[in-house]
């Protein structure tokens, strides 16, 4: 006889196959059916049997051990679930994308897993363009993925020079499964009417004319677009009332959203007296958005800000996604995340260049794809349903890191001693020289803001020269983005 699992453990039995999910925890393991008996122990082998028992499935123990004791095993089957994507998906570019199949001259063989994807070689921005044609699936109708409403072509930001047109899938999901559960909201996982406020040119996944009427910018039902401006600092009244309008008009869920253009269109609507309509969720993308930003669209909408991560050449895969917890974690489902250091090699815990395989991706498909981005992977232990999904940080554009004593501080590290200071609302900083910081800050009306004392925390806490001037707006950077960091 054996022991009784316990109630918490859901079992399923097949011919050969017996599965069991801990609903303490979500995890759910596959073992094959030894024979006919009905008798568990019987049916898994000692070892097996065994195993199970020392990953808690008879006890009644607390939570936190519970977790300790499934942990390894959970890192183990989520590097077999990353093995089996890399290998579907080589499969597929093998075979059907020419830069994959013809000019690097992979088979199938040479991805079967993690290891086989490392010895890729890094997919630059230049590579992009330069072989864009080859890598483009002919696997693929593109013409009636078009038709279908499948597809749109959008371009990607940049000068026109590096602009380029690319595919985005809109069969996938955007937001991630389970997004209740992430992000704490009771919405029954029915899909979130979404409005989205971003740069004018483009979004992701739209260009549009401003001229167009609300119906004609919505898609699908559920997805506002709304009308941006090329000047944010000095919209006219009449078009922040007519953002306020629309949005009572298409009552969103979620808004999805630059962070700085979202920031000044209701700073502007709240200073002129006009009510927002609540939402459940802010989600923030595009651009780097600062604690001290974050802070401010909470008071401003009222609603929880995260973070969903993703870029132009994605083609509408995500690469990552913030949960409630604040951790952000590889959107896996999506893409694979890896960070190397200048050389190419890995990086296990310092800051380096994000690398992203797109193994959703059936259109555009890019492996080991440097998007310019530094960040780190954490070995955080996240406990919400995306616990399986490797977290990460993100640290900015690496073009936009600064460099103090000899020391590279990336926008993340900035911004992390911007949140020790008080009273701003938004900020630049321009390294003008060695050890020389101008920063730039946009009060916020709901704060005092020290010119003297936003400067000493900064120079005393980075070790350099700092001077701080307070602003009423800022310029827009490249592709109309407000970068919180940059190099004169
Ligand atoms: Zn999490």
């Amino acid at each position: 006889m054996g022991n009784t699992l316990h109630e918490a453990i859901v079992s399923e039995t097949t011919d050969d196959f017996v599965e069991l999910l801990d609903q303490r925890t979500g995890l759910h393991i596959g073992f094959p059916r030894l024979n006919a008996a009905d008798d568990l122990r019987a049916m898994l082998g000692d070892e097996f049997y065994r195993a199970i028992g020392q990953l808690g499935f008879f006890e009644d123990i607390a939570i936190a051990e519970l977790r300790a004791r499934q942990h390894e095993i959970r890192i183990r089957l989520q590097g077999e679930v990353r093995d089996d994507a890399i290998r579907g998906y080589g499969e597929f570019i093998t075979k059907n994308v020419p830069y994959y199949r013809d000019t690097l001259k992979l088979d199938p063989s040479d991805l079967t897993g993690r290891d086989g994807l490392r010895r890729l070689p890094i997919l630059a921005r230049a590579d992009l363009r330069e072989h864009f044609n080859e890598l483009l699936s002919d696997g693929v109708s593109y013409s009636d993925h078009l038709a279908e409403g499948r597809m749109v072509w959008t371009r990607t930001s940049g000068t026109t020079s590096e602009r380029i047109q690319v595919p985005v899938d809109l069969d996938l999901d955007r937001v991630p499964p389970d997004y209740d559960r992430i992000w704490n909201l009771d919405h029954g996982d029915k899909i979130p009417r979404t409005a989205v406020l971003t740069t004018p040119r483009c979004s992701p996944t739209e260009c549009w004319l401003s001229a167009a009427t609300l119906e004609e910018r919505t898609r699908f039902g559920t997805r506002l677009f709304m009308n941006s401006h090329i000047d944010i600092f000095n919209v006219p009244e009449a078009a922040i009332r007519t953002f306020v309008d629309e949005l009572w008009e298409f009552r969103p869920d979620f808004l999805l959203v630059n962070p700085t253009y979202l920031q000044i269109f209701c700073s502007r609507a709240v200073s002129l007296g006009l009510d927002l309509p609540p939402v459940e969720l802010v989600l923030s993308s595009y651009q780097y958005m600062s604690n001290l930003q974050r802070g401010v669209l909470g008071r401003l909408t009222g609603a929880p800000v995260y973070n969903i991560y993703t870029a132009t050449e994605l083609c509408g895969c995500q690469l990552g996604v913030e949960c409630s917890h604040g951790n952000w974690h590889v959107r896996e489902d999506h893409s694979l995340l890896e960070v190397v250091d200048d050389d190419g090699a890995p990086s296990e815990v310092r800051v380096g260049n994000l690398l992203v395989t797109t193994h959703a991706n059936r259109l555009l498909p890019l492996a080991r794809y440097k998007l310019g981005d530094l960040g780190r992977l954490s070995d955080a232990v996240c406990d919400c349903a995306l616990e399986d999904w490797q977290c990460f940080e993100l640290h900015g554009r690496a073009s936009e890191a600064l460099l103090i004593n000899g020391e590279r501080v990336t926008t993340r590290q900035f911004d992390a001693v911007m949140a020790f200071t008080s009273g701003v609302a938004l900020y630049r900083c321009t390294q003008a020289d060695e050890n020389d910081l101008l920063v730039e800050v946009l009060p916020d009306t709901a704060g005092d803001l020290s010119v003297g004392a936003v400067a000493k925390t900064l120079g005393e806490r980075l070790d350099c020269r700092v001077k701080v001037v307070p602003v009423q707006g800022f310029d827009a950077g490249p592709s109309q983005k407000f970068q919180l960091t940059r190099r004169a």
